[in-house]
């Protein structure tokens, strides 16, 4: 191998305290096991973006930082939300990685597939998606309905990989690109195929969360869903306008026929035909302007430019440039708990 990479592996963290001791230990070996087979330099580390959680998950970091030269973080002075808290991980870990790859704190994705990463990254593949095999350990209902999202952003013309979320490689040069995307309405795994590098896919079976509850409750999975469609297409607001042309049509046809049956000299009875199409007309127009006005709620977020996280603390390793050390300084696999 000629050059060594060096990986930072980006971990978005929100009320984790649960899981957090396990992820260290999980993680550090993966990296220790790609140190030693040459595969990533060393100076590769974890990082730790703690999306304000209430609970101990900082302290933690903190700590586990102290003891493991692997441990490195990073603390939003707010919840930020999933995607966001990603984004300040990976736009941090940039500017001192080859490569950086993103994954759940919550071990239900396989942390030894990164290894298969990074082999591909050898290929000279900018972009490796994880996609999941197997969603046996989710619920129904949440298989059901992430399954049929994929579908329905598929039709809409959004080009996203089936079963991939947010576990994925980027090289640095993906990531720079990445960069000049200022989306405010973030939906990063619509974002990435559009950088078009090189990119291939792993397969791995989705387990089930190691530790504690999800923090995708519903409700913001019921947001994320309708952010990625409208972040992404414009086809709900083509299909408003293909509506109206329709019922335009549709009004010229009962006009003439309300006008030709009125010099006829027929009856005027349609009181029930009346007081419904006042409503159904009603209820379009107002299902239009309730479109519209989400994209024009957009187009307002967009144009402020708002920063989307702030980065209260960062903890680094003290000596980066330590690429031809032979072993970590500290031993990382001594200080699991
Ligand atoms: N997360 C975050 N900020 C939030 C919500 C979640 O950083 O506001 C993190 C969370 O700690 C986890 C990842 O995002 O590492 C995915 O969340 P979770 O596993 O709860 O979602 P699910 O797998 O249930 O969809
Ligand atoms: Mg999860």
């Amino acid at each position: 191998m000629v050059h060594k990479p060096i990986l930072t592996i980006v971990v978005p963290c929100y009320n984790e305290e649960e899981v957090l001791p396990e992820t260290v230990f999980q993680l550090s070996e993966v990296l220790d096991g790609l140190i030693s087979d040459e595969l990533v330099a060393h100076g590769s580390t974890v990082l730790f973006v703690d999306d304000g959680s209430k609970d101990a998950t900082w302290s933690l970091i903190e700590r586990f930082h102290a003891s493991n030269t692997f441990i490195t973080g990073l603390k939003l002075a707010k919840n930020a939300g999933h995607q966001s808290a990603l984004l300040a991980g990976l736009l941090h870990a940039k500017s001192y990685s080859d490569c950086v790859v993103s994954i759940d704190a919550d071990l239900q994705d396989d942390t030894s597939v990164i290894r298969e990463f990074l082999v591909k990254f050898h290929e000279g593949f900018d972009i490796v998606y994880g996609i999941r095999q197997d969603r046996s350990a989710d619920t129904f209902f949440k298989r059901a309905t992430a399954q049929g999202f994929y579908k329905l952003m598929t039709s809409l013309g959004v080009k996203i990989h089936y079963n991939h979320a947010d576990f994925r490689l980027m090289s640095k040069r993906a990531l720079d690109n990445l960069e000049k995307f200022q989306e405010v309405n973030l939906f990063l795994r619509g974002l990435v195929p559009l950088l078009g590098f090189p990119s291939t896919q792993v397969y791995y079976a989705r387990k089930e969360r190691f530790a504690g509850e999800s923090k995708y409750p519903l409700r913001k999975m019921l947001a994320f869903a309708f952010d990625g469609i409208t972040s992404f297409s414009v086809t709900p607001i083509r299909f408003v306008t293909v509506m109206g042309f329709l019922l335009f049509a549709l009004s010229v046809v009962a006009a003439l026929y309300a006008i030709i049956g009125k010099i006829l000299g027929a009856n005027v009875t349609g009181w029930t035909s009346l007081i419904l199409s006042v409503w159904f007309i009603g209820g379009v127009q107002l299902l239009a302007l309730g479109l519209i006005g989400e994209y024009i709620g957009k187009i307002y977020k967009e144009v402020k430019h708002r920063p989307l996280f702030v980065i209260e603390k960062a903890l680094m390793e003290s000596a980066r440039d330590v690429d031809e050390v032979p072993s970590p300084l500290k031993q990382p696999a001594g200080a699991r708990r």
